[in-house]
């Protein structure tokens, strides 16, 4: 028997339901076959959930790389549009095939999406294909936001290629075998709202509803509904971000799912020490996707999306712009709520105070102004060592310490209890820059792949808060060149 016909009994449940939207949505096209494809990683976990066999896919290669076609596949590659860096472009995967959803034991759906699968209508002029290093940089962080209870795409899997690709040097091809609840974005209501008709654009919205807001179907206004539905699951996913200092750093339309999933891992990275305006992409000179400033563009982004559901929100025109209006002047306080519910647990307070915004805002300008790590600052008072912190003998700071003493006092809740609250909300630890490139160094270098997967031991369980996680929770050592990660993705 050939690895093709096994891997073909993988447990694949394959359907296209996006290839049932009208044609404008996508282009059929199949993966472009690559030299050799090997397995580099296969995230066994991953593979469980969506029901396949992990013994079937370790021969599985030529699957994931597009070589082979699993039953049930349907290959196609995505039309969307979207503002990028503020300018609206026409964009659809210029390198991503879209094969089907995979349908779990559960009865869940799943996109399996290949990245990196070869040249479509819409690729420009790109040549379809990724390196190596940005797909296992994209497999490391999407495991470990998913590790952290921060909804994600996710990898099911990396595989080499065998081929080179031109980028500035040249570099090993690989593919990433990418899982998402959908890879509908924001951009894609965009392209509808250009570049497809009425009509169109009512079929994706009703597509999208019945994938992923079942519920609002038989609402008075089911678009209304959807825009609002979106506004909250972004403002808790951003809120969320925002907890563990993640920088997305590439916030384009096309880069915003309508599920709430975090999505596109090119340039992101994690902050270490407390700063707003963080950034390391090297693309994003003018900071617009800064730490700080990611609450705001995804308010921006989601009045992009507000204008596209313009035509469905009501018949008349004024009526529709005062009812998008309404619904995205609410993302500032949603965003906002669910920024102080989690900074309250990550202090471990359980009941509300009208003083606790400026108790966290008095923290956060200290760890501002001393170059506190965020993550490290809030494991170390998690375990009530405020002298392992990079605050404790800076002027304020035990005044600071024990007004939160006393605001834990006044709560019916244990110092036991807030303490579980703690450990659950701040993490040991986040995959540190450092880290992350140490790892794909040692493994697009060397092939050596025991370095990531000692990072991904710690990564995967963030909360654990074990001895053998301390290693990963320590800062870079001094360099003067700030980090910079990069789109050439
Ligand atoms: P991204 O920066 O990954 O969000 O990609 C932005 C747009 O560029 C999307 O339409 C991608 O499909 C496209 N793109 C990125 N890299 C390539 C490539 N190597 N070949 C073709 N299209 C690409
Ligand atoms: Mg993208």
């Amino acid at each position: 028997m050939t690895n093709s016909h096994k891997a073909d009994q993988a447990g694949w449940n394959l359907d296209n339901s996006y290839a049932r939207l009208p044609e404008t949505f996508y282009a059929k096209q199949k993966p472009e076959p690559v030299d050799s494809p090997e397995l580099a990683v296969l995230n066994i976990e991953a593979a469980e959930e969506l029901g396949l066999d992990v013994e079937v896919l370790k021969d599985a290669s030529a699957i994931f790389a597009g070589n082979e076609l699993p039953e049930g596949a349907e290959p196609l590659a995505q039309a969307y549009a979207g503002h990028q860096f503020g300018h609206f472009n026409m964009l659809g995967d210029g390198r991503a095939v879209l094969l089907g959803e995979q349908i779990t034991p559960k009865g869940e759906r799943f996109d399996i999406q290949l990245k990196g699968a070869g040249r479509t209508p819409y690729s420009r002029g790109g040549d379809g294909r990724a390196a190596l290093g940005p797909m296992l940089r994209e497999y490391i962080i999407s495991e470990a936001m998913d590790a952290l209870g921060i909804p994600t795409t996710r990898s099911l899997a990396v595989v080499t290629t065998g081929e080179g690709i031109r980028r500035e040097t040249a570099l090993p091809g690989a593919i990433l075998v990418r899982v998402a609840e959908s890879h509908i974005r924001v951009g894609t209501f965009q392209y509808a709202a250009n570049f497809a008709e009425t009509e169109e654009l009512k079929a994706l919205a009703d597509y999208t509803i019945e994938r992923h807001y079942p519920e609002l179907e038989d609402d008075e206004n089911p678009y209304l509904s959807l825009l609002k539905e979106v506004i909250k699951r972004q403002a808790k996913l951003v809120s969320q971000w925002q907890m563990v200092g993640f920088i997305h750093g590439v916030m384009n339309t096309d880069n915003m799912t309508i599920s709430g999933e975090t999505i596109d891992y090119g340039p992101c990275a994690f902050m270490n020490a407390f700063d707003p305006s963080t950034v390391f992409s090297s693309i994003d000179r003018q900071g617009r996707y800064a730490f700080g400033n990611q609450p705001p563009i995804a308010g921006w982004n989601l009045a992009r999306l507000a204008e596209t559901l313009l035509p469905l929100l009501h018949e008349d025109e004024e009526k529709s712009l005062e009812l998008a209006q309404e619904a995205i002047s609410e993302f500032p306080k949603l965003f906002h709520a669910e920024w102080l519910a989690g900074m309250r647990a990550k202090l471990g307070l359980f009941n509300a105070e009208p003083q606790d915004k400026e108790l966290i805002d008095i923290l956060l300008s200290k760890m501002h102004e001393h170059g506190a790590d965020y993550t490290n600052t809030f494991a170390a008072l998690t375990f009530d060592k405020p002298e392992e912190t990079d605050l404790y003998d800076k002027p304020e700071f035990d005044r600071w310490y024990a007004i939160w003493k006393e605001r834990l006092e006044r709560q019916e809740e244990t110092p036991e209890q807030a303490h579980e609250l703690m450990k659950k909300t701040n993490p040991a630890v986040i995959p540190r820059n450092h880290r992350v490139e140490e790892a794909l160094e040692a493994a697009v270098e060397e092939g050596d792949y025991s370095v990531m997967e000692r990072l991904l031991d710690a990564l995967l369980e963030p909360y654990a808060h074990s001895p053998e996680q301390a290693e990963y929770a320590k800062l870079p050592p001094d360099t003067d060149e700030p980090y910079q990660t990069f789109c050439g993705t």
